[in-house]
């Protein structure tokens, strides 16, 4: 039993054509990825534009967490040894 999906483009509304799917393992489960692409070429290089834009976006945003995430280990570990210096006293 075929499902037929929908997946408009999101800038024109057109229905994107089907390029095709591969599997990807993520730890225990197994997704299929479908790369799909607008009809029309220009309309899809504005929205690879916008998509790499988000990534590009996201990128940024991750790094900065994980940044102020690494801060926050090295100041714990930092506010850590300073106890255990002043138990020893
Ligand atoms: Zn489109």
């Amino acid at each position: 039993m075929k499902k037929k999906f929908s997946n408009p483009c999101i800038r024109c509304g057109r229905e994107r054509v089907f390029v095709r799917s591969w599997e990807e393992k993520i730890g225990e489960s197994i997704i299929v990825n479908t790369q799909t692409t607008c009809p029309n070429p220009e309309c899809q290089k504005e929205v690879d534009k916008d998509n790499k834009k988000q990534r590009d976006r996201m990128t940024a945003m991750r790094n900065k967490s994980l940044e102020r995430a690494e801060e926050r280990k090295i100041a714990r570990t930092a506010q850590r040894l300073t106890q255990k210096n002043k138990k020893k006293k």
